[in-house]
């Protein structure tokens, strides 16, 4: 019966036309045959699926029959070098959501409903115990609380800009990180631009999931007038999350690594921001992921033909996952 409200409501959703004509020329000029594939996902939000990350800080004994009695098997394979013993994720093929927890001040929640491609960047950050971590743009909160399922850092840093957002993130935090661990974290409301000059060299790791054209969301937009001006406006979205992806770098401590992440198809914002932080920071390098890629492909559909250090997840029926690009460089001073 959920399903089927579910299903009705989403039914609902209008896809913003303007936005999907305007798509379905970049896209088809940058992926080809493969972007008929994605669009037809992406306009079927009946036909979407979500992933359950499960807290390690609080899941009930019942909770993992009860995701297996409705279909859901655990998403990557124990085998992978990357994967933390304690990360548990669930996924299924059938579309559906699974019922989603509310914030009960003082109670931790046990999960966290979200699209499973999310977790790669994380898990390509190989976030090891007591590293510094910052998530330089970090609402609501998701990338975050799978970052703490990985590993303990020393210090994490979760930075917001966004009034609002930063609120949620706070939320987001408190749902799901107890004492001690929560003594771990400092939210902050900086410019993400601002923090390599303020904290040089600081860090181990540092994710960059970057505001970007949410191409799942801009389909839907509600308001026509507004996405056009979303649209006209998606060119400066390349140049902020160039100088994100600077102040990231010089964040980093000799050794460290961070990972660029979009959950867009757009090559402006993904591809084209990497290579021009690449050829002006001389002290970062790419890594490849291939390997990565060849261990979750059961799951996971990508791009053919990407460069090693770079993934672009893309969504097809009963693995819509994505669109998800990531990309992993090191500071090898
Ligand atoms: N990592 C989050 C998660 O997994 O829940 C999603 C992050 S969302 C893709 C990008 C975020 O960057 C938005 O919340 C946006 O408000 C924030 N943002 C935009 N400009 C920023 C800036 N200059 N500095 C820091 N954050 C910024």
């Amino acid at each position: 019966y959920q399903v089927e409200l579910e299903k009705k409501g989403k039914l609902q959703k209008q896809i913003c036309q303007v936005v999907l004509d305007h798509f379905e020329k970049q896209y088809t000029a940058e992926l080809g045959e493969a972007w008929s594939t994605v669009r037809d996902v992406l306009t079927s939000p009946w036909c979407w699926q979500h992933a359950v990350l499960l807290n390690r800080f609080s899941h009930s004994p019942g909770l993992e029959s009860s995701l297996a009695e409705q279909g859901y098997h655990a998403a990557f394979p124990a085998a992978l070098p990357y994967l933390p013993a304690a990360f548990r994720c669930y996924t299924r093929t059938a579309p559906g959501r699974f019922p989603a927890q509310k914030h009960q001040p003082g109670r931790l929640k046990e999960y966290y409903l979200l699209n499973a491609a999310s977790l790669l960047p994380v898990l390509a950050l190989e976030v090891k115990d007591g590293e510094d971590v910052l998530d330089l743009c970090a609402a609501p909160g998701g990338k975050s609380v799978a970052i703490l399922q990985c590993a303990c850092p020393g210090h994490f840093h979760c930075n917001e800009y966004d009034d609002l957002r930063s609120r949620w993130l706070e939320q987001t935090i408190e749902s799901f990180i107890p004492d001690p661990v929560i003594n771990l974290i400092t939210v902050s409301k900086l410019d993400g631009r601002q923090i390599g000059d303020l904290q040089p060299e600081f860090y181990d790791k540092v994710l960059v999931d970057a505001p970007c054209s949410n191409d799942r969301s801009w389909l839907f937009s509600a308001d026509p007038q507004q996405a056009v001006l979303r649209l006209m406006q998606r060119k400066e979205l390349s140049s902020l999350q160039f100088q994100l992806l600077r102040s990231a770098v010089k964040a980093l401590r000799p050794g460290g690594s961070l990972v660029y992440s979009t959950c867009t198809l757009s090559k402006a914002e993904n591809s084209d921001v990497i290579s021009l932080i690449l050829s002006s920071c001389r002290n970062v390098m790419p890594v490849d992921i291939s390997g990565m890629a060849r261990g979750v492909s059961q799951e996971f559909s990508f791009l053919v033909g990407m460069q090693q250090h770079e993934l672009l997840v893309l969504p097809e029926k009963g693995r819509a996952w994505g669109p998800m690009c990531f990309q992993v460089a090191e500071n090898f001073e």
